[in-house]
């Protein structure tokens, strides 16, 4: 009997080939940008040791409460599936000391995981472009930090609007807090549940509660921007007059907040109502805090994390996700006799650079319904005829373009039908094989 067919884990998608092909643009496009301001790519573990999120991130936020695949591996120990990839990133940078005496500008790209209640535009197992810049304290690195993100919403074509907000020093908001919390307290009963519980111990998490209620309730409260410490108040206005310059239009959202205990001074998020309750595509912030947190010297730091599922879906939506490429050449065998002097050529033409499928052997029928599903630009069929030495046909699938000749002229028959032959790239060794004529 057969057994049961085994499921994905919910919430955790596969991507196969008409979908990764949008991936792998993106992500072409991601790394080109992130190169004109000199980023450098990190790849980091996916597990990390859960105290190292506990400590990051903080206890009372909802990722390290509830959303955390966490579990013993065999000594006993407690690892996570990183949730986001700061606090690995930071973790690291100090182990490996790469920050002393430097600034350095990291990126990575990578699946993130998160026990959250799936739907459109939230997994649990997701993508996540991030940043980090370590060492740099001033507005301008803030101003170009957002630049970027920017730029890279730009180049996906996505529309969305930036806000910001400033959290000040942790000084500035432990008494921020108390003035939130006595304007809290009287209109406890009017919070939703969730923000009841989380009122006293995290009272900012109120500000960016979805719930409508909360929300006309965190409109009223004081805002934290009027309450920043001095130093705090001049960065944040600094780096209004570089978005300004810099043409980035912006909002100030007094609510911005943040979810994640780690940030300080400059938050900001690019929401899009386009994705229905996942607005928010872009978010990060300053992180000054972090890095002498989890043992390191004293450092400034600043980053964000895009979401990948949540940019393609917006790219989708204007109908600008990359398709699948097609190969340039179909290629059939119609015996066994002939594949080998078809595979010959097949090779031959990927030496220099040109995409080719094969098929067969299959008969003649076969190989004209594969030609036209490989959606080649064109198809040749090799047969006992052609070994014999009878003119192979090169035909074009979409249009009118056609050549015959020589088995050995396949290159010029292509060129005849206008192909640019790539340059082969410079570590391109040449198929041994065809350097002999087989038989
Ligand atoms: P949200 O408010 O949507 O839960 P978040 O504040 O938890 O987002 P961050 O931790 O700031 O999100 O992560 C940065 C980005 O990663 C988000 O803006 C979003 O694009 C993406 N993201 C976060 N969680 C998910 C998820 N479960 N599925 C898909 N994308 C996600
Ligand atoms: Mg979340």
């Amino acid at each position: 009997m057969a057994g049961k067919v085994l499921q994905a884990v919910r919430g955790m998608n596969d991507i196969f080939p008409e979908e990764s092909a949008g991936w792998q643009a993106l992500e072409g496009d991601l790394r080109t940008l992130l190169a004109l301001y000199d980023y450098g790519e990190v790849r980091l573990p996916l597990l990390e040791s859960t105290e190292l999120f506990a400590r990051a991130i903080g206890d009372v936020t909802d990722i390290v409460q509830k959303e955390m695949y966490t579990f013993a591996d065999r000594n006993g120990d407690s690892l996570t599936l990183r949730p986001e990839g700061t606090a690995g990133c930071v973790r690291a940078a100090i182990q490996t000391q790469s920050m002393r005496g430097q600034t350095p500008r990291y990126y990575y790209m990578g699946p993130m995981f998160r026990h959250e209640r799936p739907q459109k535009g939230r997994y649990r197992q997701f993508h996540q472009l991030g940043v980090e810049v370590f060492g740099l304290p001033a507005a301008s690195t803030d101003a170009e930090v957002i630049a970027l993100s920017a730029r890279i919403l730009r180049t996906a074509g996505v529309t969305a609007a930036l806000q910001i907000n400033s959290l000040g020093s942790p000084a500035a908001r432990a008494h921020y807090r108390t003035l939130l919390l006595d304007y809290l307290r009287p209109r406890r009963a009017e919070l939703c549940a969730d923000c009841q519980e989380r009122m006293e111990r995290n009272p900012l998490r109120v500000l960016d509660c979805k719930v409508p209620t909360c929300q006309d309730i965190a409109h009223l409260a004081p805002h934290l921007a009027d309450h920043l410490d001095a130093d705090s108040a001049a960065h944040f206005a600094l780096l209004q007059s570089l978005l300004t310059a810099l043409d980035i239009p912006y909002q100030v959202n007094h609510s911005l907040v943040r979810g994640l205990d780690y940030y300080n001074r400059t938050v900001f998020e690019w929401v899009t109502d386009a994705l229905g309750a996942q607005g928010t595509v872009l978010a990060g912030g300053r992180y000054d805090g972090l890095v002498a947190q989890l043992g390191g010297a004293e450092t400034a730091a600043i980053g964000f994390a895009v979401g990948l599922e949540r940019l393609l879906a917006l790219q989708a939506l204007q109908g600008r996700v990359a398709e699948a490429p097609a190969p340039l050449l179909f290629m059939g065998a119609l015996e066994e006799a002939a594949v080998a002097r078809a595979w010959q050529i097949a090779e031959r033409l990927r030496d220099e650079g040109i995409s080719v499928v094969t098929s067969g052997p299959a008969s003649f029928k076969t190989l004209m319904k594969q030609a036209v599903r490989s959606r080649a630009r064109f198809q040749a069929i090799i047969g006992a005829g052609q070994l014999a030495g009878a003119a192979l046909i090169l035909k074009e699938q979409l249009g009118e373009g056609r050549w015959q000749g020589d088995l050995d002229a396949v290159h010029e028959g292509l060129r005849s039908l206008g192909v640019d032959f790539p340059q082969p790239a410079p570590h391109t060794v040449r198929n041994f094989a065809t350097a002999r004529t087989l038989s």
